[in-house]
């Protein structure tokens, strides 16, 4: 594959994820900390008025705009839309000669750590991937298989992935977070300096991830309110074993509701707090390993 020549950090793709903003604002500081010799790397904020208003969006969820459909079509024109489709046609002109790599950069309520979310199996992504895993403890891999085309603003770049930081509240920095993600940042931009240089270890490795299978919803009551929390056993649990019979909700009135799968399974983005509206109180993944 042809070397690497841009990438871009996407930060405030949701503008109350402070991590990732206020790592993009020091990094239009001190560009130099995050250029490196074989490609240029630059830092934009995706959503500048939800980041004013310290809210996930204005009218609509961004990070849900970029399907091709949509973005063609007209009639779609709320803030987020538009602002997708800028986005959009900006990158699209920009790498139209380039191999660029595009990170969009998140934070998470649940106890995410750090992960990346790959949408495809790029055999870039993958030994990223595998290079991260191997450096990183804190690393986790996600793998979420579009059903249909992505949506994401990550699925602009063919080399697109997303970031997941966390535990930290909307709105809210965390100075351990905060340090966690920005070296992160740097050993993603060492690799692919390495990956240009041809220096990258092609060695085999055995890759760990985690692949999207369902989303879990609250109970809920024929009015859609929630009718149990997620039980305190499962709570910050991410990426642990979840076997059938153990708890996984706390009803009101003190009943556990037990998970009812037939095998187990690792959830993921437990109790997060973007996510109450979108009907999904986790997502099960099942543990892999690929060998690249
Ligand atoms: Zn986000």
């Amino acid at each position: 594959m042809v070397n690497i020549n841009s990438v871009v950090i996407a930060t405030g793709t949701h503008g109350n994820e402070f991590t990732g903003i206020y790592l993009g604002k020091k990094f239009e500081k001190f560009p130099n900390i995050i250029q490196r010799s074989s490609f240029e790397t630059r830092v934009f904020l995706s959503n500048p008025k939800a980041f004013a208003a310290a809210r996930r969006y204005i009218d609509k969820d961004l990070n849900r705009c970029f399907a091709k459909a949509d973005l063609q079509n007209p009639q779609l024109a709320s803030y987020e839309d538009i602002l997708a489709k800028n986005i959009y046609y900006l990158l699209k002109e920009e790498s139209k000669n380039q191999q660029q790599v595009l990170i969009d950069l998140h934070s998470s309520t649940a106890n995410m750590q750090l992960t990346i979310i790959l949408k495809s199996q790029h055999p870039f992504l993958l030994q990223l991937a595998a290079e991260l895993s191997a450096i990183n403890p804190d690393v986790r891999i996600c793998y979420s298989q579009p059903i249909k085309e992505s949506n994401y603003l990550c699925s602009i770049s063919e080399l697109g992935f997303t970031i997941e930081v966390g535990p930290v509240a909307q709105a809210v920095l965390n100075a351990e977070l905060f340090q966690k993600t920005e070296a992160l940042i740097y050993q993603v931009l060492d690799y692919i300096e390495s990956y240009n240089q041809g220096v990258s270890k092609e060695q085999n490795r055995t890759l760990t991830f985690y692949q999207y299978t369902e989303v879990i919803d609250y109970p809920r009551n024929e009015d859609g309110e929630i009718q149990a929390m997620i039980h305190p056993q499962l709570q910050f649990r991410d990426y642990e074993p979840l076997n059938p019979g153990e708890p996984i909700f706390l009803t009101f009135d003190g009943n556990a509701i037990a998970y009812q799968g037939t095998s187990t399974v690792y959830p993921i983005f437990i109790n997060e707090a973007a996510y109450y509206e979108k009907g999904i109180a986790m997502c099960l993944t099942q543990k892999k390993t690929l060998e690249i």
